[in-house]
C-alpha cells in the first residue's frame, strides 16, 4: 500500500478507503493508493502551513541552490523516472521521457528566481517620497493534477510555487499515483525542507477537502472541462485563486500548399503519441480546398507504422490507454463515427493484441461532420478525425465555433496566411508548421474558451505571478539637508 508525503516524511493516512493502481500494459493491479479523507488533507495543511514561516524567509539564493540540485538529481534519474510513468500510465519510455524533459524546463526556470522575484521602484513621485512593489507568497498553494502528464504537469505547477516561497500540497490522479512520490522523494535528496513538498492521494473528498479548506491560498488545476470548470467555481466562491485548465480538441489545419508528406507526418505522431491522451493531441485534421485525398491516403500509408506494445518493449512507440473503461470509451466513438455517417478508414478494435492490458489500434475517420460528436466531444484516445472544407474561412470558423480553445496548428508555405491565421484563430496556443505548441517554459501555458477557467496560463511569467501577489510600499524620508532631527553627524545645510 502507497502513503502520502507530509512533512518530508511517506505518511500513512487514516482513511480505510483505496483505489487499485494498474499496469495498463497487463491489466494487473500493482498497489492500492489511500484515498486521503478531509482529515488527512487537514493534516498536511497544517504542516504546509507551519512550514509557510520559515520556507518564506529562505534567501532566494538558497531557494535557487535547493531548484538547481534537484533539477540536476531529476536529470539523473530520468530513465527511472520514465519506467515508473510507463507503468502506471502506458505511455512507452520515449514518450515519458520527453514528458521528462518538458518537465525538467520548469524546475530551470524556477531556478531564476532571485531574477524572477524583482519588483519595480519608482523615485521621487512627490518631494522625497517613492513608490516601491514587491511580489510575496500566497501562503499553501495546491495542485491537483490529471493522469496524462504524471511528472511534467505536477512541475508546471510546484517548481514556481515553491520557488516564489509558498509550501505545495499536490494531490496527483490516483491513476498514476507514484511518480508525485518520486518527486517528493527527488525534492528530499535535492535539500528541500520538510513541509515545503507534499503529496496527498485521493479522489473527489480530498479535492472538496482542498476547496473548502480556509488555510490553502490558490488552487491551480488541470483536467477535464466538467472537473476544472467545478474547481474554479467552487474554490473561487471560496475566496481561492484559481486557474483551472480543462479538455481540448485540437485542429491541424492543412492547407493546399503544404507539404502533404510533412503534414502527415505531423499528424501521425500528434495524433497517436501517448494514445491521444494529451491534452495538446491534434484529433482533428482540417483538409482544406481538395487536399483531403491526398492527405487522408499519406496518413493512412503510415499508420501500419505506428509500432503498438508495452512499455517494456524497446520497439514499442504507442503503449495502451489508461484504463479498461477509457480504452472501451474511445472504442464506441467508432461505433458513434458509422452511425453520424463518417468513414472509418481504419478501426483500431480489428488491430489483434494478447492478454489483458488496455490497447487499442489506432484508429482513422474521414468526412466527419462538424456537428457531429466525433466533431463536437473530446475522445482523448488514438482516433484521427478528418474534416473536409473547401476554404481556409470555413476552416478557421470550425476552430472558432469549437466549445474547446486550448492548441491548434496550420501547415502550409504561405507566411501571409499563417500570419493571418494567428491573428483570426480563437485559440490560446498556436502552431505554423509545428503541430504541437506547447510553450517553452519562459512563456506561459493555456487555452482560451473551455479550456481554461481564470484568467491565469500556467507556468512561465503568468506561474510567477499566480503565485505571487503584489505589495505596494509608498514611502517619505525628509532630505537630512533639511531635517530638524539630530542625526549625530554632519550633514549639509
Ligand atoms: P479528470 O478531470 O478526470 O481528473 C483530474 C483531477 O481531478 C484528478 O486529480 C482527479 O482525481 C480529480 N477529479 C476527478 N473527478 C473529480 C470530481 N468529480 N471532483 C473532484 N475532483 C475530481 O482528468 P483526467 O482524466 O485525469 O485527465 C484527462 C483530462 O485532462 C482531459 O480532458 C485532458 O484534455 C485534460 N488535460 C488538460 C490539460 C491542459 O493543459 N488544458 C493538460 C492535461 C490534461
Amino acid at each position: 500500500m502507497m502513503n502520502h508525503w507530509i512533512g518530508g516524511a511517506s505518511t500513512p493516512g487514516t482513511s480505510d478507503r483505496t483505489s487499485p493502481v494498474f499496469n495498463p500494459a497487463t491489466g494487473q493491479v500493482t498497489d492500492q493508493l489511500p484515498l486521503a479523507s478531509a482529515a488527512d488533507l487537514d493534516g498536511a495543511v497544517k504542516v504546509a502551513a507551519d512550514t509557510f514561516a520559515s520556507w518564506r524567509q529562505t534567501s532566494l539564493g538558497r531557494r535557487a541552490e535547493i531548484l538547481f540540485r534537484a533539477r540536476a538529481i531529476f536529470d539523473e534519474r530520468r530513465e527511472e523516472l520514465a519506467k515508473i510513468i510507463s507503468s502506471e500510465h502506458g505511455k512507452v519510455p520515449s514518450d515519458a521521457l520527453g514528458e521528462i524533459a518538458r518537465g525538467i524546463e520548469n524546475v530551470e526556470f524556477a531556478c531564476g528566481i532571485p531574477n524572477l522575484l524583482k519588483g519595480g521602484f519608482s523615485e521621487q513621485v512627490a518631494g522625497g517620497v517613492d513608490v516601491f512593489s514587491i511580489r510575496q507568497p500566497l501562503g499553501v498553494v495546491a495542485g491537483i493534477t490529471p493522469f496524462n502528464f504524471p511528472a511534467m504537469v505536477p512541475m508546471w505547477m510546484f517548481a514556481n510555487a515553491i520557488a516564489c516561497g509558498n509550501t505545495f500540497i499536490l494531490k496527483p490522479s490516483e491513476k498514476d499515483p507514484s511518480a508525485a512520490m518520486f518527486i517528493a522523494e527527488v525534492l528530499a535528496e535535492a535539500g528541500l525542507p520538510p513541509g515545503v513538498f507534499n503529496v496527498v492521494h485521493g479522489d473527489k473528498e480530498a479535492v472538496d477537502a482542498i476547496l473548502a479548506h480556509p488555510d490553502i491560498a490558490a488552487v491551480s488545476f488541470v483536467g477535464s472541462t466538467p472537473i476544472a470548470r467545478y474547481i474554479y467555481e467552487t474554490g473561487t466562491a471560496n475566496g481561492k485563486r484559481v486557474q483551472a485548465l480543462g479538455g481540448a480538441k485540437n485542429h491541424m489545419i492543412v492547407l493546399p500548399d503544404a507539404d502533404i508528406d510533412g503534414a502527415a507526418d505531423a499528424a501521425i505522431s500528434a495524433a497517436y503519441g501517448s494514445a491521444g491522451e494529451r491534452c495538446m493531441a491534434i484529433s482533428v485534421v482540417v483538409a482544406v480546398g481538395g487536399v483531403g485525398d491526398l492527405l487522408v491516403d499519406a496518413i493512412e500509408a503510415r499508420l501500419d507504422k505506428v509500432k503498438i506494445g508495452p512499455g517494456t518493449d524497446p520497439d514499442a512507440e504507442m503503449g495502451p490507454l489508461v484504463t479498461c473503461e477509457h480504452r472501451d470509451k474511445v472504442a464506441s466513438y467508432l461505433d458513434i463515427a458509422a452511425d453520424e455517417g463518417a468513414t472509418v478508414v481504419r478501426d483500431g478494435r480489428d488491430h489483434p493484441f494478447e492478454g489483458d492490458g488496455f490497447f487499442l489500434g489506432v484508429s482513422l475517420v474521414d468526412h466527419v461532420k462538424p456537428w457531429s460528436r466525433m466533431h463536437t466531444e473530446e475522445i482523448f484516445g488514438p482516433v484521427l478525425s478528418v474534416i473536409r472544407v473547401d476554404t481556409y474561412d470555413e476552416a478557421v470558423q470550425l476552430i472558432n465555433d469549437h466549445e474547446f480553445g486550448n492548441g491548434c496548428a496550420i501547415y502550409t508555405r504561405d507566411g501571409g496566411a499563417a500570419r493571418r491565421f494567428t491573428f483570426d484563430v480563437q485559440c490560446g496556443m498556436v502552431g505554423i508548421n509545428v503541430p504541437i505548441p506547447v510553450p517553452v517554459s519562459y512563456y506561459s501555458f493555456g487555452g482560451w474558451k473551455a479550456s481554461l477557467f481564470g484568467d491565469s496560463h500556467m507556468y512561465g511569467p503568468d506561474g510567477i505571478h499566480f503565485y505571487t501577489r503584489t505589495k505596494v510600499v509608498t514611502e517619505r524620508w525628509p532630505d537630512p539637508a533639511t531635517s530638524q532631527i539630530n542625526l549625530g553627524f554632519p550633514v549639509n545645510r
